[in-house]
């Protein structure tokens, strides 16, 4: 999945970096105390390593989001304002993990309330914790947001089945800071 650019950028600046600057900006940055100039990366590369230790996924609003592919686990109908529902409510002691927890569209939410999953408020699809590859692959089914062409060479060897979508064309348009 996606990290926040400063934590990708102090992974490749730190003692040990777990990620490589592939290609840049041409404007220069201003950081830190005002004499270290880097140019701001247009594409980080995560080392192999790295990205091996993350691939247990995180249980939250996205996440569940792509296991469930959008759809509301009891009335099925795709929403993007759905939200987490727990199947045995907390409650009445049900786990908040990925095995107890489905996407649900606000009315299915409201309704099932606290119930129990019996009836109509069992769940109609299955309740898992969905791997690394399980989840990407439900994830390459929506649209792809990148930021600029440079990206285009590395989501190419993705098999991306949704659009891919370059939300910025122009190198100029990039960031604040710039010296
Ligand atoms: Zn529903």
């Amino acid at each position: 999945m996606t990290i926040p650019v400063k934590d990708a950028m102090v992974r490749c600046y730190n003692t040990e970096p777990t990620c490589r600057v592939e290609r840049e900006w041409p404007q220069e940055v201003l950081t830190g105390k005002g004499n270290w100039h880097i140019k701001w990366p247009s594409v980080i590369v995560r080392h192999a390593t790295d990205f091996v230790q993350k691939q247990t996924v995180d249980l939250n609003h996205t996440t569940l989001f792509y296991r469930e592919e959008g759809k509301c686990a009891y009335c099925r109908e795709y929403t993007v304002n759905g939200t987490k529902d727990h199947v045995i409510p907390t409650s009445k002691g049900g786990p908040n993990d990925w095995t107890n927890v489905v996407w649900a569209c606000k009315d299915c939410n409201t309704r099932k309330a606290n119930k129990m999953p019996k009836g109509m408020w069992k769940p109609k699809v299955p309740v898992f914790k969905p791997t690394y590859w399980e989840l990407l692959k439900n994830r390459k089914k929506f649209p792809l947001y990148i930021q600029t062409e440079d990206w285009l060479p590395y989501v190419e060897w993705l098999d991306w089945e949704g659009d891919v979508i370059i939300t910025m064309k122009k190198h100029l348009d990039i960031g604040p800071n710039v010296v």
